[in-house]
C-alpha cells in the first residue's frame, strides 16, 4: 500500500530528526576528541565514529526513505518552489542523490582512516616527521579520489575536484573558482606589498605581545563574545589545539580557542572568528532542527559570518572605541599606555608569514590559494604526496616570499587534510568575499555602523544577519542567498579589495 504524501512527509521529518541527532552525537565525540580525549583512546574513538557514520549512512540509504521522498516530491507539497515543504524536499533530494552514490564500506573506511590519521598528524607534526604522516595522507587522498569518482557519476563535472568542492559549497566548480582566485591574487599582491612595506620595522603589533595572563584573556574573550551577541546559556568556550565551532543543535554551540600568555591577538581574534560561526548556529531556526531549514547552507556562507565579525567588525575604529577601555580595565599595565590609533595599527598589520591561522586578513587569502592549488593537483593526479613538502615551499616562496624551514610549519600545519577535508580550504576565501559584500549591503541598509559599534551596539548588525542569512537555513542555494541578502553590493572580489584598501588608508594613511 502506498503512503499518502502527508504521511510520507511526516516520516521524512521524523527520520530527519533521527539523522540530525546521530550527526549531533558524532559532533559531541568530535568536540571531545579535540578538547579532552586521552591519546590511548584514538583507536576506540575511531571505531565509535565509524559506527555512528555507518549508522547514519544506513539510515540515509534505506529503501523506505527513498520511497517517502519520491512520494512527497511527486505531490502538491513540492508544487510551490517558495514553500517550506518544497525547500526541504529540494535539499533532501540533493543529500540522498549524493549519499546513494557512496558505498557504505568507503564511508566507514574514510571515517576510520581520518580518525587515526588525525592522531598521527599530531604526532608527526610534533616530531616534524613528514614521512610518518605521508602514508596516511596518501591513503586519504586515494580514498577521496574514490569518493570523487563515485560522486562524479551521472554529473557533468569537469574536474574530479568538483564533487569535493560541491560538498562544502553546493554549486561551486573548479572552473568558477580558478579565475576568481587569479583575479584576487593579482589585485591583492600590490596592496599587500604596499601595506607590508609601510608596516615593516615599525613593530605596531608589539603592544599585543606583552604579558596577558591567560585567565584574564579568557575573561576578556568571553566578555567580547557575549558583547557581540553570543549566548552563553546556549554555548561554551573551551580550549583546543585548533580553534573551531561546533553546533550540536538548538541550545548547544561549542567554540574553542587556544591562549598564549604573550599574545593577545591569537586567542582574541580566534574567539571573534568562532563567535561569528556560533552566532550563525545560534540564529538557525530551532523549530526546524532536523530539517534542512534548520541547517547552515554552506561553509562559504558560514565563513562569511566568522570573517565579518573577526575582521570587518573587529578590526575597525567603532569596535575598539568601545572595547579598548574595557581591555585597559582587564589587562591593567599591559594596556595602560595603548591608544586607539595604536591598537588599530596593531590589528591591521600586513606581513607575509608561514602560518595560516596567524596570518593577517589579507595575506590569509594567499595561504588559501596555495592549499587550493596543491589539493586540486593532488586530486587531479598532477602531484604526488611525496612531492608536497617541496611544492609547498616553492609556492610559499613565489606567492608570499617566505619559505618554511620545517614541514611542521609548512605542509603539516593544518588539521584539514588529516581529517579528510579536501575542497574545504577555498571556502575560507570565498567567505571573505561574501563577508565584504554583506557588510557593504548592511552599511547601505543600516547607515553608519561604526557609530553604533562605538557605543557597544552590535545588535543592529546581528539582527540584519539573522534576517538576511541565519533564519533561512538551506532554503536557498548559497550563491542565491548572498544575492538576495546583498542585492545592491557588487559581486566578485571587488568589495573585499575596496574595503581592505579603504581601511588601510584610514588607519595607516596610505
Ligand atoms: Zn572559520
Amino acid at each position: 500500500m502506498t503512503l499518502d504524501p502527508l504521511s510520507a512527509f511526516d516520516n521524512l521529518k521524523t527520520h530527519g530528526r533521527k539523522l540530525a541527532l546521530l550527526g549531533s552525537c558524532s559532533a559531541v565525540l568530535g568536540w571531545d576528541e579535540q578538547t579532552g580525549l586521552p591519546p590511548a583512546a584514538a583507536n576506540l574513538r575511531g571505531d565509535q565514529l565509524a559506527l555512528l557514520a555507518g549508522l547514519r549512512h544506513e539510515q540515509i540509504t534505506q529503501p523506505n526513505y527513498r520511497e517517502w521522498l519520491e512520494i512527497a516530491l511527486d505531490s502538491p507539497l513540492n508544487r510551490d518552489p517558495e514553500s517550506d515543504s518544497a525547500a526541504i524536499l529540494r535539499a533532501l533530494k540533493r543529500d540522498l542523490d549524493r549519499a546513494r552514490k557512496l558505498p557504505q564500506t568507503l564511508v566507514e573506511e574514510l571515517a576510520r582512516t581520518t580518525s587515526i590519521a588525525q592522531s598521527e598528524w599530531v604526532a608527526a607534526r610534533a616530531e616534524n616527521h613528514f614521512n610518518r604522516f605521508k602514508p596516511w595522507l596518501e591513503k586519504i587522498f586515494e580514498l577521496k579520489r574514490q569518493e570523487s569518482a563515485c560522486l562524479k557519476e551521472g554529473t557533468d563535472a569537469a574536474s574530479p575536484y568538483d564533487p569535493l568542492l560541491d560538498e562544502y559549497e553546493p554549486g561551486l566548480t573548479t572552473q568558477a573558482l580558478e579565475p576568481m582566485f587569479s583575479a584576487l591574487k593579482a589585485e591583492l599582491k600590490p596592496l599587500v606589498d604596499q601595506v607590508a612595506e609601510h608596516c615593516r620595522g615599525k613593530e605596531f603589533e608589539r603592544i599585543l605581545k606583552r604579558s596577558f595572563p591567560t585567565d584574564r584573556q579568557r575573561v576578556f574573550c568571553e566578555a567580547a563574545a557575549a558583547g557581540v551577541g553570543f549566548d552563553f546559556s546556549a554555548g561554551r568556550l573551551d580550549i583546543a589545539a585548533h580553534p573551531f565551532c561546533s553546533g550540536f543543535g538548538p541550545g548547544d554551540c561549542r567554540i574553542t580557542t587556544h591562549y598564549h600568555e604573550t599574545s593577545l591577538s591569537d586567542a582574541f581574534y580566534g574567539v571573534l572568528h568562532e563567535v561569528g560561526h556560533g552566532l550563525y548556529e545560534q540564529g538557525l531556526p530551532a523549530d526546524a532542527f532536523g530539517t534542512p531549514l534548520g541547517e547552515s547552507v554552506s561553509l562559504g556562507v558560514h565563513e562569511s559570518q566568522s570573517r565579518l565579525w573577526e575582521n570587518l567588525v573587529g578590526r575597525d575604529r567603532g569596535f575598539w572605541t568601545y572595547w579598548l577601555p574595557i581591555a585597559r580595565g582587564v589587562f591593567h599595565e599591559a594596556f595602560a599606555d595603548v591608544s586607539l590609533d595604536a591598537i588599530l595599527s596593531a590589528v591591521n598589520v600586513v606581513e607575509p608569514s608561514l602560518i595560516r591561522i596567524r596570518a593577517d586578513e589579507s595575506t590569509y587569502n594567499q595561504h588559501i590559494i596555495v592549499r587550493f592549488e596543491l589539493e586540486r593537483d593532488l586530486i587531479q593526479g598532477d602531484l604526488a604526496v611525496a612531492d608536497v613538502p617541496a611544492a609547498w615551499r616553492d609556492k610559499y616562496q613565489a606567492l608570499l616570499g617566505v619559505t618554511p624551514s620545517t614541514d611542521a610549519e609548512g605542509c603539516m600545519q593544518d588539521i584539514h587534510w588529516s581529517a579528510g577535508l579536501i575542497g574545504y580550504f577555498p571556502t575560507y576565501t570565498l567567505g571573505n568575499l561574501y563577508a565584504a559584500r554583506l557588510f557593504q549591503q548592511a552599511e547601505h541598509d543600516l547607515g553608519d555602523l561604526q557609530t553604533a559599534f562605538s557605543r557597544g551596539d552590535f545588535a543592529g548588525l546581528l539582527g540584519w544577519l539573522r534576517d538576511r542569512i541565519h533564519r533561512h537555513g538551506r532554503r536557498f542555494a548559497p550563491a542565491d542567498l548572498i544575492r538576495r541578502a546583498a542585492p545592491s553590493a557588487p559581486t566578485g572580489h571587488k568589495p573585499l579589495i575596496d574595503m581592505l584598501r579603504a581601511r588601510y588608508q584610514r588607519i595607516h594613511g596610505i
